[in-house]
């Protein structure tokens, strides 16, 4: 039984341990193997991504989309190295071969462009195309290629390119369709990174395009930045440079003779100029002629050099006739230029400008380096600008110098004229005082009996020998005063003195109908004065207010005392003296409009009396409204010690 028992458990055992073989090897082993596999493919396709995401760069030059590309199609040959991989780019109408990847003993001849339906539905579908076998389809048009590459099956995918760049399709083939399978995924994997990185370069590109037009405004603004500023900083220098000539033009107790010659400075500095130079025009000689105060050139230079202005060679004369500046890079080489004054001078560079006053030109500004090429055309033109100042200047200098030559007449005309005046009253007086003296003795009946026509004729002469006397008198004392006549200055009492003139007038007032009235106090301070002179002026006043006032009028004297000054005045309520003759009636030989036709006089008192008052460190002046009389003051300093 138990025989029986381990025999049956024994069949049972090895029938268990053959069905066991059984299904192993049947199901078992074949998932295994599969399980296997799928585990190696699995790890090879990781190995694959990871090795092929690691070089996944955006590339920074669109040209080097083809060498990723490249490296990818590479990659994927290598772990499928029985296939043929092609890349084709679309065309118009056609797909071109850019590149393949299968080893080749001899290179094979081959088209380069391809038409196949079957490119352009892969390409349309933008997706994964199948074909087990090529043949079965239509592939004419790439059969040719096909037996190259001894392909029977293949598998089509399209990729997006970058913008701009044709549609792209890779097509992975092979002499049987064993490895499909597994191509698939690693081609749909090349594919969507190609075109993730397309994507990504397009983003690159364009970021990188925005960001290299950036840096080119940048660099532009920069550059205008830097232009501009070079140019303000030109500017500013130029307008300092201005500044410094307008300066000397106007300027307080600007010398317009040296400021010629500092305006050249100014120039020289401002252009580096080794010389700089004035041509002025001579009209009386016809020709252009340096001006002293030239800079850098010596006096002796400055002589040589004098050119007839109908020299047309001649650079300067040109700039001058026709008022166009001038600029030479090499003035010793160049035929616009007379070279032997370049080479006189040692230059090479030159500018030219005309110098004009308004519409009238006066001559040309020369301006030289002895480096060549070295002015521009902005420094001419700051140039133009200092020319016009210049002119001022220049005409400035020409009116002093033509006002103090004739300054130096006048005043020389003057003293001829004063020295005759004083010879002829000196002849005149001795005869004069003869003819008085004899006119007198005739008219006073000592020398015999006169009729009345005879006495008549002899008082015309009396009267007019005595106008002679006073004009005489006066010429004398004007030229002692315009001489160095000595004051005798004493201390004296001014009320007394006015007081003495009054009434010597007395009586002359009385002829004339005048009231003549005398408020000066008593108590005024003491003067140092020449009491003969400061007579005469007092005198003077009274004399000519009892004049010109006429019969009815009424004449004051007052004096009072201002501190520092004793004031003494002489008011009449004659006419008065218009207010445009107010200012001249101090001036020598000046005689009012309506008084010099009815009153007789000289014009000489207020003269006199205004050359004594100063000589004695006083004023005189005149107060006088018309029709309403006139009030002539003078004012004459009091000692600290009388004040
Ligand atoms: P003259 O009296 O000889 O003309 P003056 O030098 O004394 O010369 O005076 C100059 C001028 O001033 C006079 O011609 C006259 O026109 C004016 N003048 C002077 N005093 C008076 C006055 N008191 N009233 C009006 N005019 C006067």
């Amino acid at each position: 039984m138990i025989g029986e028992f381990i025999g049956a458990g024994a069949l049972g055992a090895a029938g268990a341990f053959g069905a066991y073989w059984y299904l192993k090897f049947r199901d078992v082993l074949p998932m295994e193997s599969s399980l296997q596999s799928s585990r190696k493919a699995f790890a090879d396709f990781t190995v694959f991504a990871r090795e092929t995401m690691e070089r996944a760069f955006a590339p920074e030059q669109p040209e080097h989309y083809g060498d990723i590309t490249n490296y990818y199609l590479m990659k994927l040959h290598k772990s499928f190295p029985d296939s043929s991989i092609l890349l084709f780019e679309k065309e118009p109408g056609q797909w071109r071969l850019v590149n393949y990847l299968k080893y080749f003993k001899a290179e094979p001849k081959l088209l380069t462009s391809y038409k196949w339906s079957a490119f352009d539905r892969s390409s349309a579908e933008g997706e994964l195309l199948r074909f087990d076998d090529v043949r079965a389809g239509d592939y004419q048009g790439v059969e040719e290629l096909f037996s190259v590459f001894g392909i029977k099956s293949a598998l089509m995918c399209p990729f997006m390119p970058p913008a701009g760049a044709p549609e792209r399709l890779m097509l992975f083939g092979a002499a049987d369709r064993s490895f499909f399978d597994a191509a698939q995924p690693y081609l749909r994997f090349v594919a969507s990174q190609l075109s993730s990185i397309s994507r990504v370069s397009d983003k690159v590109f364009s970021l990188k395009k925005e960001a290299d037009q950036l840096k080119n405004e940048v660099n532009a603004v920069v550059k205008e930045l830097d232009v501009a500023g070079s140019r303000l900083i030109q500017r500013a220098r130029e307008r300092k440079a201005l500044y410094e000539v307008v300066t000397q033009v106007t300027g307080p107790g600007g010398d317009s003779r040296n400021g010629c010659a500092a305006i050249l400075n100014i120039v020289a500095k401002m252009v580096e100029a080794d010389v700089v130079a004035c041509l002025l025009y001579d009209e009386a000689k016809g020709e252009l002629v340096v001006s002293p105060g030239s800079y850098g050139i010596t006096d002796a230079e400055r002589m040589l050099y004098s050119i007839p202005v109908n020299n047309q060679s001649s650079s300067s004369v040109r700039t001058f006739l026709t008022r166009k500046p001038f600029i030479s890079a090499d003035a010793q080489n160049d035929p616009d230029v007379l070279a032997r004054y370049a080479k006189l001078w040692e230059i090479h560079s030159l500018m030219i400008v005309p110098i004009s006053l308004h519409d009238r030109i006066i001559g040309v500004m020369r301006v030289g380096s002895r480096r060549a090429d070295f002015f521009t055309p902005d420094q001419l033109e700051f140039l133009t600008i200092i020319a016009d100042e210049l002119a001022i200047i220049i005409e400035m200098v020409t009116l002093y110098e033509n006002l103090s030559k004739t300054a130096q007449e006048l005043a020389q005309l003057n003293k001829l004229k004063d020295e005759f005046l004083s010879t002829v009253s000196h002849e005149l007086k001795t005869p004069l005082t003869t003819i008085k003296g004899f006119v007198s003795v005739i008219l006073s009946g000592e020398v015999g009996p006169l009729n009345e026509q005879q006495i008549k004729f002899l008082t015309v002469t009396d009267q007019s020998v005595n106008r002679l006397t006073h004009l005489i008198s006066d010429l004398l004392d004007l030229s002692r005063l315009n001489g160095k006549v000595e004051m005798e200055f004493q201390r004296m009492d001014l009320a007394e003195l006015v007081r003495n003139s009054v009434s010597s007038m007395l009586l002359k007032a009385k002829e004339k109908n005048v009231a003549l009235s005398n408020e000066t106090g008593k108590d005024l301070p003491q003067v140092q004065a020449d009491t003969r002179w400061i007579g005469q002026v007092v005198d003077n006043l009274l004399i000519n207010a009892i004049k010109y006032a006429g019969p009815g009028a009424s004449v004051k004297v007052s004096g009072s005392d201002k501190g520092e000054a004793v004031v003494i005045c002489v008011e009449d309520n004659g006419p008065g003296i218009p207010q445009e003759e107010q200012k001249m009636v101090f001036d020598k030989f000046y005689r009012g409009k309506a008084s010099a036709k009815q009153v007789p006089g000289t014009g000489l008192g207020l003269a006199i009396s205004k050359s004594v008052i100063e000589k004695h460190g006083g004023k005189i002046w005149l107060e006088s409204r018309p029709g309403k009389g006139a009030k002539f003051c003078f004012a004459l300093p009091v000692p600290k010690q009388e004040a």
